[in-house]
Protein backbone atom coordinates (compact mmCIF):
# COMPACT_ATOMS: atom_id res chain seq x y z
CA UNK A 1 0.00 0.00 0.00
CA UNK A 2 1.35 3.77 -1.25
CA UNK A 3 2.49 5.59 1.90
CA UNK A 4 -0.24 8.58 2.36
CA UNK A 5 1.99 11.79 1.63
CA UNK A 6 -1.28 13.81 1.50
CA UNK A 7 -0.19 15.39 4.58
CA UNK A 8 2.90 16.63 3.57
CA UNK A 9 1.23 19.06 0.87
CA UNK A 10 -1.28 21.16 2.56
CA UNK A 11 -0.05 24.92 1.70
CA UNK A 12 -2.21 26.46 4.74
CA UNK A 13 -0.31 25.04 7.33
CA UNK A 14 2.88 26.63 5.70
CA UNK A 15 1.37 30.02 5.34
CA UNK A 16 2.96 32.81 7.84
CA UNK A 17 0.38 34.46 10.20
CA UNK A 18 2.85 36.83 11.11
CA UNK A 19 0.92 40.30 9.43
CA UNK A 20 2.24 42.51 7.14
CA UNK A 21 5.84 40.15 7.18
CA UNK A 22 6.11 39.11 3.34
CA UNK A 23 8.05 36.24 2.30
CA UNK A 24 9.80 36.71 -0.66
CA UNK A 25 10.87 34.27 -3.26
CA UNK A 26 14.12 33.57 -1.82
CA UNK A 27 12.10 31.64 1.08
CA UNK A 28 10.49 30.01 -1.50
CA UNK A 29 11.56 26.53 -3.01
CA UNK A 30 10.27 27.59 -6.27
CA UNK A 31 9.73 24.05 -8.23
CA UNK A 32 8.66 22.14 -4.46
CA UNK A 33 7.09 24.27 -2.51
CA UNK A 34 3.12 25.40 -2.20
CA UNK A 35 1.18 22.64 -2.52
CA UNK A 36 1.81 20.09 -5.81
CA UNK A 37 4.56 18.14 -6.18
CA UNK A 38 6.81 19.04 -9.37
CA UNK A 39 10.10 17.62 -10.84
CA UNK A 40 12.92 19.70 -9.07
CA UNK A 41 14.43 19.61 -12.78
CA UNK A 42 12.33 20.68 -15.54
CA UNK A 43 9.26 22.43 -13.12
CA UNK A 44 6.60 20.51 -13.94
CA UNK A 45 4.18 19.53 -11.93
CA UNK A 46 3.04 16.00 -11.11
CA UNK A 47 -0.14 15.75 -13.25
CA UNK A 48 1.75 16.74 -16.51
CA UNK A 49 4.30 13.85 -15.49
CA UNK A 50 4.29 10.10 -16.46
CA UNK A 51 6.00 9.16 -13.86
CA UNK A 52 8.10 11.86 -11.25
CA UNK A 53 10.23 9.64 -8.63
CA UNK A 54 10.89 11.12 -5.40
CA UNK A 55 13.92 10.95 -3.09
CA UNK A 56 14.48 12.71 0.29
CA UNK A 57 12.63 15.80 -0.91
CA UNK A 58 13.80 15.89 -4.24
CA UNK A 59 11.97 14.86 -7.52
CA UNK A 60 12.60 14.20 -11.05
CA UNK A 61 9.87 13.32 -14.01
CA UNK A 62 10.56 10.01 -16.41
CA UNK A 63 11.29 12.73 -19.07
CA UNK A 64 14.04 14.31 -17.06
CA UNK A 65 15.34 10.50 -16.29
CA UNK A 66 15.41 10.06 -20.22
CA UNK A 67 17.55 13.33 -21.20
CA UNK A 68 19.79 13.01 -17.70
CA UNK A 69 20.51 9.13 -19.24
CA UNK A 70 21.21 10.55 -22.70
CA UNK A 71 23.96 13.02 -21.19
CA UNK A 72 25.61 10.57 -19.77
CA UNK A 73 25.93 8.01 -22.38
CA UNK A 74 27.10 11.13 -24.60
CA UNK A 75 29.84 12.33 -21.74
CA UNK A 76 33.44 11.96 -21.82
CA UNK A 77 34.65 9.94 -18.95
CA UNK A 78 36.08 12.47 -17.49
CA UNK A 79 33.39 14.78 -17.06
CA UNK A 80 31.93 15.09 -14.23
CA UNK A 81 29.28 17.86 -13.99
CA UNK A 82 26.55 17.22 -17.07
CA UNK A 83 23.55 19.70 -17.89
CA UNK A 84 20.29 19.00 -18.87
CA UNK A 85 17.61 21.13 -20.27
CA UNK A 86 14.38 20.75 -20.77
CA UNK A 87 13.33 21.68 -24.57
CA UNK A 88 10.61 23.96 -24.00
CA UNK A 89 7.02 22.69 -25.38
CA UNK A 90 6.32 23.26 -28.93
CA UNK A 91 3.50 25.67 -29.42
CA UNK A 92 1.78 27.70 -32.74
CA UNK A 93 1.95 30.80 -31.04
CA UNK A 94 5.12 31.58 -29.42
CA UNK A 95 5.14 35.04 -27.84
CA UNK A 96 1.22 35.58 -27.76
CA UNK A 97 1.05 33.28 -24.47
CA UNK A 98 2.98 34.70 -22.43
CA UNK A 99 2.19 38.34 -23.15
CA UNK A 100 -1.49 37.02 -22.28
CA UNK A 101 -0.20 35.50 -19.25
CA UNK A 102 1.50 38.80 -18.28
CA UNK A 103 -1.95 40.44 -18.62
CA UNK A 104 -3.93 38.19 -16.64
CA UNK A 105 -1.10 38.51 -14.09
CA UNK A 106 -0.81 41.98 -13.88
CA UNK A 107 -4.80 42.45 -13.68
CA UNK A 108 -5.00 40.02 -11.15
CA UNK A 109 -2.70 40.77 -9.17
CA UNK A 110 -2.69 44.82 -7.96
CA UNK A 111 -4.34 47.35 -10.06
CA UNK A 112 -7.51 48.89 -10.12
CA UNK A 113 -9.51 45.39 -11.23
CA UNK A 114 -12.90 44.80 -9.75
CA UNK A 115 -13.77 41.83 -8.07
CA UNK A 116 -15.67 40.12 -10.64
CA UNK A 117 -12.94 40.75 -13.41
CA UNK A 118 -9.80 39.21 -10.59
CA UNK A 119 -12.37 36.34 -9.52
CA UNK A 120 -12.91 35.68 -13.28
CA UNK A 121 -8.84 35.67 -13.89
CA UNK A 122 -7.94 33.84 -10.85
CA UNK A 123 -8.56 29.57 -11.21
CA UNK A 124 -11.35 28.09 -9.20
CA UNK A 125 -12.12 31.90 -8.22
CA UNK A 126 -15.43 32.14 -8.02
CA UNK A 127 -15.39 31.77 -4.08
CA UNK A 128 -12.58 33.74 -3.19
CA UNK A 129 -14.33 37.32 -3.14
CA UNK A 130 -14.57 36.88 0.73
CA UNK A 131 -10.45 36.97 0.21
CA UNK A 132 -10.79 40.04 -1.72
CA UNK A 133 -12.50 42.17 1.03
CA UNK A 134 -10.56 40.65 3.59
CA UNK A 135 -7.36 42.52 1.19
CA UNK A 136 -9.22 45.42 1.46
CA UNK A 137 -9.70 45.52 5.39
CA UNK A 138 -6.20 44.66 5.96
CA UNK A 139 -4.64 46.89 3.59
CA UNK A 140 -5.52 50.77 3.10
CA UNK A 141 -5.53 51.52 -0.68
CA UNK A 142 -1.91 53.28 -0.22
CA UNK A 143 -0.34 50.26 0.98
CA UNK A 144 -1.66 47.72 -1.66
CA UNK A 145 1.14 46.60 -4.40
CA UNK A 146 1.30 46.21 -7.86
CA UNK A 147 2.52 43.20 -9.58
CA UNK A 148 4.97 43.43 -13.06
CA UNK A 149 5.82 40.01 -14.48
CA UNK A 150 9.26 39.47 -15.00
CA UNK A 151 9.34 36.68 -16.85
CA UNK A 152 7.17 33.78 -17.82
CA UNK A 153 8.52 30.26 -18.36
CA UNK A 154 6.21 27.67 -20.51
CA UNK A 155 6.51 24.07 -18.38
CA UNK A 156 3.79 22.48 -20.67
CA UNK A 157 1.24 23.20 -22.91
CA UNK A 158 -1.36 24.09 -20.27
CA UNK A 159 0.66 25.63 -17.68
CA UNK A 160 3.48 28.12 -17.11
CA UNK A 161 5.86 29.63 -13.98
CA UNK A 162 5.55 33.01 -13.64
CA UNK A 163 8.03 35.42 -12.00
CA UNK A 164 6.59 38.53 -11.23
CA UNK A 165 7.51 41.30 -8.88
CA UNK A 166 5.49 43.08 -6.18
CA UNK A 167 6.19 46.84 -5.90
CA UNK A 168 4.57 48.45 -3.01
CA UNK A 169 3.70 52.68 -3.50
CA UNK A 170 6.57 55.04 -2.60
CA UNK A 171 8.45 55.57 -5.59
CA UNK A 172 12.35 54.28 -6.35
CA UNK A 173 12.58 54.02 -2.94
CA UNK A 174 9.20 51.59 -2.37
CA UNK A 175 9.45 47.74 -1.40
CA UNK A 176 9.60 45.61 -4.08
CA UNK A 177 8.94 41.93 -3.63
CA UNK A 178 9.91 39.16 -6.15
CA UNK A 179 7.87 35.83 -5.95
CA UNK A 180 7.23 33.12 -8.25
CA UNK A 181 3.83 31.49 -9.21
CA UNK A 182 2.15 29.38 -12.27
CA UNK A 183 -0.47 30.14 -14.92
CA UNK A 184 -2.90 27.50 -15.81
CA UNK A 185 -5.25 26.86 -18.65
CA UNK A 186 -8.70 26.65 -17.10
CA UNK A 187 -11.76 26.45 -19.42
CA UNK A 188 -9.62 27.67 -22.43
CA UNK A 189 -8.50 30.79 -20.57
CA UNK A 190 -5.51 31.22 -18.58
CA UNK A 191 -5.41 32.53 -15.40
CA UNK A 192 -3.49 32.61 -12.01
CA UNK A 193 -3.58 29.45 -10.22
CA UNK A 194 -5.32 29.12 -7.44
CA UNK A 195 -2.18 27.52 -5.60
CA UNK A 196 -0.47 31.23 -6.42
CA UNK A 197 -2.98 33.13 -5.43
CA UNK A 198 -3.51 31.55 -2.09
CA UNK A 199 -0.07 31.54 -1.45
CA UNK A 200 0.52 34.79 -2.22
CA UNK A 201 -2.51 36.48 0.52
CA UNK A 202 -1.28 33.54 2.98
CA UNK A 203 1.73 36.02 3.48
CA UNK A 204 -0.05 38.68 4.41
CA UNK A 205 -2.35 35.83 7.05
CA UNK A 206 -5.60 35.79 4.91
CA UNK A 207 -6.53 32.39 4.28
CA UNK A 208 -7.97 30.87 1.29
CA UNK A 209 -11.52 28.72 1.44
CA UNK A 210 -11.50 25.17 -0.01
CA UNK A 211 -11.76 25.48 -3.50
CA UNK A 212 -15.18 25.51 -4.93
CA UNK A 213 -17.00 21.73 -5.39
ZN1 LIG B 1 11.41 17.01 -15.23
Amino acid sequence: MPEDESAEQGPSSRLPSDGLQLRTAGAWPPFVGGGQRRCSFCGRREGSARHLVRSRDAYICDECVDLAAEAIAAAPPDAKSLRIRRPAPARSDPGATEEEIERVFETAIGGDTSDDERMELIEGGSNLGTTLELIRQRLPPDQRADSYVEYVRMLSEDEAEVHFVLVYPGGPTAPRFPFAGHAVLSDGHWKVSRETWCRLIGTIGIPCPPPPA
